[in-house]
Order: C-alpha cells, then sequence, then structure tokens
C-alpha cells in the first residue's frame, strides 16, 4: 500500500483542509506497473466542486483577492523552494501512479518547481499600457484576474500541466479549482499541501478529484467559474468548449496530436536519432507532443530506418522504478487502445520492436514498442494519436510533399526540421501549421519558458511563458476625460 503520511489520499481539499467527498464514494488507486490496488482517492461530485467554487470565490473577496502582486510573487517561490525540498517523494509518487520511468518523474518535479519559480517571478511583472489618444484625455489598459479558474487536467503529465496551468493562473491573481484525472492524482494532493504549508490562502487552489463526466463537467458549466482551463482528449475538449459556450468564458484547450519530425537528406542524422526515437517512446507514448510520425527525404529513408530500428531492439519497457527506457501503459483500456492500432497497422511491415524487460509483472501494462516502416500518410496509424510507444516512418519525396503530409492530419501541435539549409529552415518554419516548430531539435527541452499550445484538433490558446500570463487576465481599458 501507498505510504503518504504527508497527505490524505482519499479526501478532496477545499478552502485548505482535507475533506471528505459528499457522496462517500472512492475511486482505487491502481499502480500501472503491476496492477496492484495501492489505496483511494475521493471520488468528487458536483456537490464538492459547488463547495470548491464557493471556496475559490470567498478567497477572491478575501485576502487572495487583495494581495500585492509581489506577496503572491513570493508565496509562488516559496511554493517552488518546497517542491525542490520534495523532488524525490514527488517523483516517485508519480512513477507509482503513472508508471513513468523515475528519471521522467524526477524531470517532470523538476520542472513543477521551475514553473513555480517562473511564474513567482513574473506575477509583479504584468502590466498594462497607457494608450496615445485623444487631446484632453487619458487611456489605460489593466489586466485583472479572470476570478475563479477551472484546471481540467489529465493523467499524463499531472506535474508539468500543474506548473503551468495553477503557476500562471495564481501569479496572476486568480483563484483555481483542479480537477485532475481520476487516474492520477496523487502529485495533485500533494501539491496542494506543499502549497498549503507554503503559505498559500485558504480558498485559492482547491483540488477535487473526481470522474470526468461528473465532477470534471459539473466544474467545466459551474456559473460562477469565469474561465477554463482544459488539458486532455479532443472528444471531451469539445465537450468543455460547449460548457463554456453556455456560459460565455473564456477557454483554454490543450489537446493532442500527431506531431512529425522531417529528416531531409543534409540532416545531421547522428544529431537527430535520439530525438527521433525518444520523441516517440517518452512516456511510453503517452505525450501530446509525441513525435509519432517521423517523415524522411527518400534518397535517406533506408538508413534512418536501419539506425531507428537498431535502437528499438535495444528498447526494455518494465516497472517505473526499475527506470527502464518506458515504463507499462496508464490502465488496461490505454493498452488495449494500442493493441488494437498495432492490429490496424496488420497491412503494415515493422521494422523493429523493442521488448519487456524480463520479470515484468504479468497484470502490469506493457506494450512493446513498435516501429513501422514505410506508411502511407493517409493510413489510419498516420492520421490518429494513438497514445502509445508506436512511430510510422513515412518517405517523401520533396520538400513541397513534406510539408503536404506534416500538415495532412487536422493536429497542429508541434513539429520538428531536421536540415543544415537555412533557407529552408526558415521557409517551413512558416509554412508548417503548428504551435511550435523547432529546428534541428525536437521539444526544445520542454521550454517552461515558450508560450505552447496548439492550433486545429490540437487545441486553441497558449500555456508556459508570459503568454499564459496574459490568458489567465482580462484587459480592462480606462478613458479618463479631463478637459
Ligand atoms: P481525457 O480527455 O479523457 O481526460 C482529461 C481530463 O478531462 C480528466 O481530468 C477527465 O476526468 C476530464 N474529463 C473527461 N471527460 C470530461 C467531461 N465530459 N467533462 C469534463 N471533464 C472531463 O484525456 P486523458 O485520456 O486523461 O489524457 C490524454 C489526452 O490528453 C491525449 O489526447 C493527449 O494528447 C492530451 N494531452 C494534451 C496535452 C497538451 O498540452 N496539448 C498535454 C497532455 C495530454
Amino acid at each position: 500500500m501507498l505510504d503518504c503520511a504527508w497527505f490524505e489520499t482519499d479526501k478532496t481539499f477545499i478552502d485548505g483542509e482535507w475533506v471528505k467527498p459528499l457522496s462517500g464514494v472512492r475511486i482505487d488507486i491502481e499502480n500501472p506497473s503491476d496492477g496492484e490496488i495501492i489505496g483511494e482517492i475521493a471520488c468528487g461530485s458536483k456537490a464538492d466542486i459547488d463547495c470548491a467554487v464557493d471556496a475559490a470565490k470567498a478567497s477572491m473577496a478575501g485576502e487572495w483577492g487583495c494581495m500585492p502582486a509581489d506577496e503572491r510573487g513570493r508565496i509562488l517561490l516559496a511554493i517552488s523552494r518546497s517542491v525542490e525540498r520534495r523532488l524525490k517523494e514527488l517523483a516517485r509518487l508519480e512513477s507509482i501512479d503513472v508508471g513513468k520511468p523515475l528519471r521522467q518523474s524526477m524531470a517532470d518535479a523538476v520542472a513543477l518547481a521551475r514553473y513555480m519559480e517562473f511564474y513567482g517571478g513574473a506575477a509583479d511583472k504584468i502590466s498594462g499600457q497607457t494608450l496615445p489618444f485623444k487631446h484632453g484625455y487619458t487611456v489605460y489598459t489593466l489586466r485583472e484576474p479572470h476570478g475563479v479558474t477551472a484546471h481540467i487536467i489529465p493523467w499524463n503529465y499531472p506535474m508539468q500541466i500543474i506548473g503551468r496551468s495553477i503557476g500562471a493562473a495564481l501569479a496572476a491573481g486568480n483563484a483555481c479549482v483542479l480537477k485532475p484525472s481520476e487516474e492520477a492524482c496523487l502529485t495533485a494532493l500533494a501539491f496542494a499541501d506543499i502549497a498549503r504549508e507554503a503559505g498559500l490562502p485558504h480558498g485559492a487552489l482547491n483540488v477535487v478529484p473526481g470522474l470526468g463526466e461528473d465532477a470534471g463537467a459539473a466544474l467545466a458549466a459551474h456559473p460562477s467559474v469565469s474561465h477554463i482551463s482544459f488539458t486532455g482528449s479532443l472528444d471531451a475538449g469539445r465537450k468543455i468548449q460547449s460548457m463554456a459556450a453556455e456560459n460565455v468564458v473564456p477557454v483554454t484547450l490543450e489537446l493532442g496530436g500527431k506531431s512529425p519530425q522531417i529528416l531531409f537528406a543534409d540532416a545531421d542524422l547522428d544529431a537527430a536519432l535520439p530525438f527521433l526515437v525518444g520523441a516517440g517512446i517518452q512516456n511510453a507514448g503517452q505525450t501530446c507532443s509525441a513525435s509519432s510520425r517521423i517523415l524522411v527525404e527518400d534518397s535517406l529513408f533506408g538508413e534512418v530506418l536501419e539506425k531507428m530500428a537498431c535502437r528499438y531492439a535495444e528498447l526494455a519497457a518494465g516497472p517505473a522504478l526499475r527506470d527502464l527506457d518506458l515504463g507499462p501503459l496508464i490502465s488496461r483500456r490505454q493498452r488495449d487502445v494500442v493493441d488494437s492500432y498495432i492490429r490496424l497497422g496488420g497491412d503494415l511491415e515493422i521494422a523493429a520492436k523493442g521488448k519487456i524487460a524480463p520479470g515484468s509483472p504479468e497484470r502490469g501494462h506493457y506494450v512493446e514498442p513498435t516501429l513501422f516502416a514505410e506508411t502511407r500518410p493517409d493510413h489510419v496509424l498516420a492520421q490518429e494519436e494513438i497514445f502509445g510507444p508506436i512511430q510510422n516512418l513515412i518517405p517523401f519525396r520533396d520538400e513541397d510533399e513534406a510539408v503536404a503530409i506534416a500538415n495532412g492530419t487536422g493536429y497542429g501541435l508541434v513539429a520538428g526540421i531536421w536540415t543544415r539549409d537555412g533557407a529552408r529552415q526558415m521557409r517551413l518554419a512558416r509554412k508548417i501549421e503548428a504551435g511550435q516548430v523547432y529546428i534541428n531539435n525536437y521539444g526544445a527541452g520542454g521550454g517552461i519558458e515558450l508560450p505552447f499550445g496548439g492550433i486545429g484538433k490540437s487545441g486553441h490558446g497558449r500555456e508556459k511563458g508570459f503568454e499564459a500570463l496574459y490568458g489567465f487576465t482580462r484587459l480592462k481599458t480606462v478613458a479618463a476625460c479631463h478637459v
């Protein structure tokens, strides 16, 4: 069983207190590495969400809402330092809960601390403008918080998404209600405790675990919520956007992707290789910005296939705490989805597979990482987000064809371009339809300072960096006539 003496896993966190879910219902926590049930979380419902939103609203009218920006910033910096003191514990929790290899969980915990540091430092640097206008007027803009903000997040990167979403919202002076995924809540609850200890006033952050269609929908539809930040699947995103429309509130949607890496014949293949494979298998492929499509210029195709296949043959999936190349998938359901896609690729040649490490528990949700050889761009495996350790190689003839394939899925989250030709780098950076484009790298190391988000089916709105801060404010124009 789980040993988490420092916070309460089976309660909601509302108004600075651990509270039993009003329904009394709990959800099992499964360790995806071995299928064991290791504890319970609260299954919050509409009634719990109502309490959390009330607490958030009260905090905006109280200490938190009146707090000067520099003090808010200092609290976020204190949270950052507390997260740093607990990196190992947080990483272990995330590995047990999500199945991530330990070093990935550690990177996520470090990112959480860094988000709090970045947004802590930025809190007192959010300002409006004075605007030139007619004689006799002074005109300026104010950036004000929205008020109560809803944060509905998935299971694949809880700590990173809490960092970018809650960090930016608090820095801008909002109160938050966080609905973590029913499949991974532990670090969200741990974070709430850390924030309280670090001095965050009661009600500024509330956490209600629960099911999406129940607690999640109640939060998104709540009339006192003034902004919704959603990260998750396209289907749920569509529903959330309709709920936001009903209440006429802004919504940020961070959805999935089918992100390409495009390799031209002049690319530095040795530099590219770790990114080609790494961006497909990180977090067992359960990454919104996973690079699931590898587009390769014809003349380089054979060499890339051979080198990636060699790397795949060495990959091993196993229990998160053994810290191998990959952990398990989050759940049996997710493994079934991935298995069904592998079957849909039955008409394709498999270039190579990794292995499940000997000794991995039978009841863990492991799949062998799989690299498919030449794949048509319109094949279902090259069109749909799979969310598993699967990559497809797609050959192309020339630049125009590469761009057409890269832009041909309706998604547009991120893309990588590998070429030494400077003019081509600049041309493609403009032609590729994605929220982030990387040239001769992939992912920019997670870059918390860099605005991130999608276009098309990958969503809209930007998180990370200063853009996120602006998104968590509403702009007011004041026009004072003094003649
Ligand atoms: P999901 O959409 O099933 O769930 C995400 C969250 O939404 C969970 O908290 C869930 O409880 C809640 N939810 C589900 N249905 C809801 C509803 N009807 N109303 C309100 N809330 C609801 O997604 P998932 O399976 O947890 O996560 C995987 C997806 O997230 C993938 O598609 C992935 O690409 C995406 N993702 C995107 C980013 C990004 O930054 N773009 C980052 C991580 C994950």
